[in-house]
């Protein structure tokens, strides 16, 4: 059988009982290191998009922001952070999100882009996809034409993928 997984897979360690126990955190800072690595990585996101006109990647804070610029560069489009609370200056659109315990919120730049650009999602990691559902509606409120969302990995089993509406784009180039 053949290693469904490329080379530079193996550059994304596991920690385990982080950032609590019982949560295998993928940690992707060894393959952002690699340059080799990094590369091919940014280029097997984006390469289910290159004909897809993004205009702009909208990228959730943290590591969504290392993959999503160097994805906008990529595909020829700007970039949009998604913040967590408070670090965004001036007039913002807020999406509060359910976490396991408790909640969440990100926030984006009201006017970030015009209504109508052409907007692909970005994170690093899709887990139970409360992030990325809470993006896709910021996005929404920004009138932005939702293409779709890439991340790099997918966590089977935790239900990510069924917070995300059916029909719409959910690329992962990798999944666990
Ligand atoms: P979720 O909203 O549950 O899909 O979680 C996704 C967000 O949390 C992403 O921004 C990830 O960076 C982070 N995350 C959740 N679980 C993990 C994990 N096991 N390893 C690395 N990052 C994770």
């Amino acid at each position: 059988m053949t290693n469904p997984y490329p080379h530079w897979a193996g550059a994304i360690r596991d920690v385990a009982d982080f950032p609590r126990p019982g949560i295998r955190f993928k940690d992707i800072t060894p393959l952002l290191a690699d340059a080799d690595g990094f590369r091919a990585a940014v280029a097997a996101m984006a390469d289910p998009w290159r004909a897809a006109g993004v205009q702009a990647v909208l990228g959730v804070e943290a590591r969504g922001f290392i993959l999503g610029a160097a994805l906008a560069l990529e595909l020829g489009a700007g970039f949009v952070p998604v913040r967590k609370p408070g670090k965004l200056p001036g007039a913002t659109l807020a999406q509060e999100y359910a976490l396991e315990y408790g909640s969440d919120r990100i926030e984006v730049c009201a006017g970030a882009i015009a209504p109508g650009t052409r907007v692909l999602l970005i994170d690093d990691v899709l887990a139970t996809g409360g992030t990325l559902a809470a993006a896709l509606l910021l996005a929404r409120r920004l009138e932005a034409e939702v293409l779709g969302a890439a991340v790099l990995v997918e966590l089977d089993g935790l239900g990510g993928r069924q917070r995300w509406p059916d029909g719409l784009p959910l690329q992962a180039t990798l999944a666990y």
